[in-house]
């Protein structure tokens, strides 16, 4: 196949074999965001280049160097494709005013697209869970957050595998203090610091603090640490999302360095880390977000929120909680004209009682369409023949190994009460 008609590399199928972990996780999800009250909403894949650059801040790696960016043929405005899910979320809240006068908890789901490195858990398009609450100030809401994250976890059998790491960057004054010192200190270091580092010591020297390369960690581990300069209320917001989290029963570790990716952030900022991914380790990061609106261009309204990985989520659950593969209960074997006009009515009949059940399509003789049955996992075969039409009943073959020891291999069912009968196996 050539090349430019094969994927990007980066981005991925999701091939039908790895789809039931992924469903996995969207479903318990779903019902867990909704258990919490948050409603569902969808953005554009696509949004005005400012809106990310502005909202995420340009001096971090999203914007610097992972976005897709292209001019519209038509319009020559430059869109870009989205890295991230709040920026466009914020924007429809303002757009449509969705917190005028009172609060929104919400969540999305969809694909971000970033120009990275593909590796484990690294990938070019990606998919989020994303959750957003917006117009709420307290640090109940925060905790609220990483509580309904760690009842995911829970339902999805990986908490055993994640452990939480929160920290608090203060609000703008803060950091701009904290800056400062920071700025003092690595500048006092200048010739430990990487080329990156480098540049970001006038720029946004915070995110040197978020540097993996290992002949910085000593450095950076002495340094100044944010928490002892916060201002009275930020502490105090850190101080009670502590005590909500210690009621909850979530354990945590503060951790000094963590400041996350984004620039938008301010107070709380956490992740839920995995050890069993590499350096790919993250697999949920959120926090406090209150001056975005502002930033955006609308009025101030606090917020917080997280996104969580979904592949990375496959790879944790595919190693520590394996997904068994979906199967239908029955697959409807016919053979002749009658007979197949009956399989087809039967195949409807048991799908309106909520069975799955697959009918055999394209004909072929018993021995293979039983392979079709067999290769798709059904449970059980109905087979219909015009023998079996003319006594009005089903010939039921058990097909799975572990129903074998326990059944006769075949039986005889009545037509008429096989619903019944499927009912009680
Ligand atoms: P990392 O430090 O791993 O690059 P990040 O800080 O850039 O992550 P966020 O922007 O906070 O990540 O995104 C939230 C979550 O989305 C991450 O914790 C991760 O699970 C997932 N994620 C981010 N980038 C990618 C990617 N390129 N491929 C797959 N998943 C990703
Ligand atoms: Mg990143």
């Amino acid at each position: 196949m050539s090349k430019t008609l094969q994927a990007i590399k980066g981005m991925n199928d999701i091939l039908p074999d790895e789809s039931p972990a992924w469903q996995t996780i969207e479903d318990a999800a779903r019902v867990i965001f909704e258990q919490y009250g948050y409603r569902f909403m969808r953005t554009p894949v696509v949004e005005f280049t400012p809106l990310f650059v502005r909202g995420i801040g340009e001096a971090t790696d999203v914007v610097e160097k992972e976005m897709y960016t292209f001019e519209d043929k038509l319009s020559n405005e430059s869109l870009t494709l989205r890295p991230e899910g709040t920026a466009g979320i914020v924007r429809a809240a303002i757009e449509h005013n969705l917190t005028y006068g009172k609060s929104e908890r919400l969540w999305t789901t969809g694909a971000m697209f970033r120009h990275e490195k593909p590796q484990k858990g690294r990938y070019r398009q990606f998919y989020q869970l994303d959750v957003e609450a917006l117009n709420f100030a307290g640090p109940d809401i925060d905790a609220e957050h990483i509580v309904m994250l760690g009842r995911l976890w829970k339902a999805l059998g990986i908490e055993k595998a994640v452990r939480l790491k929160i920290n608090s960057i203060g609000d703008i004054g803060d950091r701009t203090k904290y800056r400062e010192t920071l700025v003092q200190y690595f500048s006092r270091h200048q010739e430990k610091l990487d080329e990156d580092s480098q540049r970001r010591l006038t720029v946004n020297p915070l995110r040197i603090l978020d540097s993996k390369n290992p002949s910085m960690q000593t450095m950076i581990e002495n340094a100044p640490r944010m928490l002892d300069l916060l201002n009275e209320d930020a502490r105090a917001h850190f101080e009670t999302l502590q005590t909500l989290l210690t009621h909850a029963g979530i354990a945590f570790e503060i951790d000094t360095r963590l400041v996350r990716g984004l620039d938008y952030y301010n107070r709380t900022v956490f992740e839920w880390v995995t050890d069993q991914l590499g350096s790919q380790g993250t697999v949920a990061g959120g926090g406090r977000y209150d001056g975005l609106f502002q930033q955006l261009g609308g009025k101030p309204v606090p917020a917080c929120g997280f996104a969580a990985g979904i592949e990375r989520l496959v790879l944790l659950l595919n190693e520590v909680n394996p997904t068994k593969p979906k199967a239908p209960l029955a697959y409807v074997v016919s053979q002749g004209v009658a007979a197949k006009v009956a399989a087809w009515r039967l195949a409807e009949t048991l799908r309106d009682a909520g069975h799955t059940i697959v009918l055999n399509a394209d004909g072929g003789n018993f021995k293979s369409q039983l392979k079709k049955a067999d290769a798709c996992l059904a449970r059980l075969a109905l087979i219909l023949g015009d023998d079996e039409l003319a006594r009005q009943e089903v010939t039921v073959k058990w097909l799975r190994e572990e129903d074998r020891a326990a059944h006769p291999e075949q039986e005889k069912v009545d037509l008429h009460v096989l619903g019944d009968w499927l009912n009680k196996i």
